[in-house]
């Protein structure tokens, strides 16, 4: 029950390079490899084989130009174990490269969430296009210079970018949120939003906030959402969650009472589970049909740890 070898977008293989990829020459030279890897998105979407079960990603298909672009929509990744140097570039949705392999059937275009839900991908895979997919959102949503309004540039490769007006650099950013059990003797809290899928149960989570350290973050959504008092706060694990960067960590948490309160309505609601009922959940036999989150996400493997009996 403790095996975490479904949890999404933790294994990352990729070098990433970095006293190197600022070098223009060193980065050039990485794009006219003979093997190199062209990850290609749309909008949020990575584009993939459609000839066959299962898709796999470099090339997509045979006669995909596959080639990196030196433009401002493409960022560098890494080296992969075999010293292939690894792109990923954000292309239109009308862009004319792909849209004939669309139209034929050979790519389609399919959003991380799926493609992680769906295991078609080995988890290293799922990695990179996590990494690819947050950086390749945060250029397309940080172009202006948040101090002086200008047009920015992008630097290092894709891991800044650069205000010509004031020069200011702004660096990639990844919001950390955390995603918490709370546990009272053999109970465990958890809740649900009215967006979940019918009978789904889940940790309660929330962003970190400025000034906040993670274990008051922790303490603060569990009184906020759910009015309960936490003392002792313990890591357990953290996931990359590319949606669009997130930092997921997770945590347990000792709960010093029971009377539940929905205080921000940002539950519809919160309850506790015994450790049979958390159990039956993740094997999906509760009486009621009430059910764990997905496999994909930390929330089920902190349940996994307490029905196992680990306290974090
Ligand atoms: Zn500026």
């Amino acid at each position: 029950m403790t095996d975490k070898a479904e949890l999404a977008f933790i294994v990352n293989p990729l070098d990433r390079a970095a006293p190197r990829r600022g070098d223009p020459d060193w980065l050039k030279a990485r794009r006219e490899q003979e093997a190199v890897r062209n990850i290609a998105f749309v909008g949020d979407k990575v584009l993939v084989s459609a000839n066959g079960a299962t898709p796999h990603l470099a090339p997509p298909c045979p006669d995909w130009p596959g080639r990196a672009g030196a433009g401002e929509r493409s960022v560098f990744l890494g080296l992969a174990p075999d010293g292939t140097a690894v792109f990923a570039e954000l292309l239109d949705a009308d862009e004319e490269a792909f849209a004939p392999f669309v139209a034929r059937g050979d790519l389609q275009a399919i959003d991380l969430r799926s493609l992680a839900s769906e295991g078609a991908l080995p988890a290293e895979e799922l990695g990179v296009l996590a990494q690819a997919r947050s950086l390749l959102g945060w250029h397309a949503t940080h172009r202006f210079c948040s101090t002086c309004g200008a047009p920015t540039e992008m630097g290092d490769a894709g891991y800044k970018r650069v205000c010509p007006s004031c020069g200011r650099e702004h660096f990639p950013r990844t919001d950390p949120v955390v995603i918490m059990l709370a546990i009272r003797g053999d109970k465990c809290l958890l809740g649900r939003q009215s967006r979940f899928a019918p009978g789904v149960y889940s940790a309660l989570a929330g962003f970190v906030e400025p000034g906040e350290t993670i274990e008051d973050a922790c303490r603060r959504e569990l009184m906020e959402e759910a009015g309960i008092a936490t003392g002792a706060v313990r890591y357990h694990s953290s996931q990359p969650w590319p949606f669009p960067s997130s930092l997921m960590i997770g945590l347990m948490a000792d709960a010093l009472d029971e009377e539940i309160s929905l205080v921000d309505e940002e539950l519809e609601d919160a309850r506790w589970f015994t450790r049979e009922e958390a159990r039956a959940m993740l094997e999906g036999t509760h009486p009621d049909g009430i059910r764990a989150p997905n496999p994909i996400a930390i929330a089920r493997h902190l349940l996994m740890s307490f029905v196992s009996g680990g306290r974090a």
